[in-house]
């Protein structure tokens, strides 16, 4: 143990000896000490540049340090930055009003990182349930889908189907119901009369990149409708532009009650989130029942506020889906023995490697050798998702990059057409 206040010397040890030793190890991080970036690209501690085919996680999805962002966020932060929700501020109105205009939802609750934001749908669903649908008190449930991701707090992960999230942290709270992902029979059986929400991710992100069938949103919201139950959509990683529509959910022409963003509505730059509803949910919320520190902070709310207008103004839904399409033909020419599936939608493709003939991680770390960052997911997909902002011929580099390091990858690899 270090004595607290003790002084040391950490210049001689390198950043990644001091993160590793200084950092809970939470994370296993590929051997890459990142310094700076811009758009799509990202540099290391030697200056050696890579293309970012990763975008944390979509939280970096109007590139890195974009101008319009970062002027935002300097002019804010000089201006005023977290003078809490005791009082109004100039930045959140304008911000909430344009997060309801573009979702098509009534109202907004603003918060900070994706975890929260689905926190509070979960308590606005199970107000929601004893106020208005009238479920007996305590008893509310909400039904989700087996290898869901929707944070990492006690309640979140007491309903994941992952043990490495579960393990150890229970007891975890009641009132969730897990079926299915995409099968609308297992969702029918699932209601109840006490049953006050669907919460689901329209594509499954770090359980793969699982794209559900055709009509199992339009069949979830005719559910809902049947049975009077909140359709809660957790966009934290598929909305703004990530799937190749303003929202996944628009895939299907289908309306939800309520919807949770988080990631790229931060800009890149900060944690920004929010739930955002029809009235009827969010009259649930009186003074006091619920809030944030930092959510609504007028220097979060300037620089939500600009990553909404530059995917807007730079087109960057369309360049989702005209780049992701180019992505996926591409991907789905690529003729390797280990490429088992390619799912995805827009610029966010989960390629599935056999784990007999190669591992994720292994695709990933010679990509990174060739100058081209990804991280696996489940240790057998590899995610290919860059900034939205990024151009094609820095796409197809990092596609050849991919094709290349998954033959290398595979022993046995036949010659890859790509
Ligand atoms: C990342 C993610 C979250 C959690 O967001 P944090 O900001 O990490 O708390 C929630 N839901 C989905 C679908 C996500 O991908």
């Amino acid at each position: 143990m270090t004595r607290p206040g003790k002084r040391f010397e950490i210049r001689s040890e390198t950043p990644l000896a001091l993160e590793q030793r200084y950092s809970a190890h939470n994370y296993d991080p590929l051997p890459v000490v990142l310094t700076r970036g811009k758009g799509a690209f990202l540099w290391d501690d030697a200056d050696r540049r890579y293309i970012d085919m990763m975008s944390a996680y979509s939280a970096a999805s109007h590139g890195h340090g974009h101008p319009r962002i970062l002027a935002a966020l300097e002019a804010q932060a000089s201006q005023l930055a977290v003078p809490s929700r005791a009082y109004f501020n100039d930045k959140l109105g304008p911000f909430l009003a344009a997060l309801c205009k573009r979702t098509g939802l009534d109202e907004a609750l603003p918060m900070n990182t994706g975890a929260e934001a689905v926190e509070t749908a979960i308590k606005a669903a199970r107000r929601w349930g004893y106020y208005v649908k009238g479920i007996p008190h305590n008893k509310a449930e909400i039904i989700v889908a087996d290898g869901n991701f929707h944070g990492r707090t006690t309640t979140i992960v007491g309903f994941s189907s992952e043990p490495d999230y579960r393990d150890g942290f229970g007891p975890f709270a009641p009132g969730f119901v897990s079926v299915p992902f995409g099968d609308l029979l297992a969702m029918k059986r699932a209601i109840t009369p006490r049953t006050a929400a669907i919460l689901i991710e329209p594509i499954q992100g770090e359980g793969g990149i699982i794209v559900p069938p055709q009509g199992y949103l339009a069949g979830l919201r005719q559910l809902c409708d049947e049975h009077r139950v909140l359709l809660i959509l957790d966009e934290v990683q598929s909305g703004l532009g990530r799937a190749g529509d303003w929202f996944a959910f628009q895939h299907e022409g289908v309306m939800p009650d309520g919807i949770v963003l988080g990631k790229a509505l931060g800009g890149g730059m900060l944690p920004v989130s929010a739930f955002v509803a029809r009235r009827e949910v969010m009259a649930v919320f009186t003074p006091g029942s619920h809030g944030s520190t930092f959510g609504g902070n007028p220097l979060a709310a300037a620089v939500g506020f600009e990553a909404l207008r530059v995917i807007e103004e730079e087109g960057l839904v369309e360049r989702s889906r005209m780049l992701g399409e180019h992505m996926f033909d591409r991907l789905r020419a690529i003729r390797n023995p280990a490429l088992r599936a390619v799912r995805g939608r827009g610029l966010w493709a989960g390629v599935e490697i056999d784990p007999r003939q190669a591992s994720a991680r292994d695709v990933c770390l010679r990509m990174l050798d060739k100058g081209v960052l990804s991280k696996d997911t489940h240790g057998t997909v590899v995610r290919l998702a860059p900034p939205l902002v990024i151009r094609k011929y820095d796409l197809d580099i990092a596609l050849d990059i991919f094709a290349e390091a998954l033959n290398e990858a595979v022993p046995s690899g036949q010659p890859v057409a790509a």
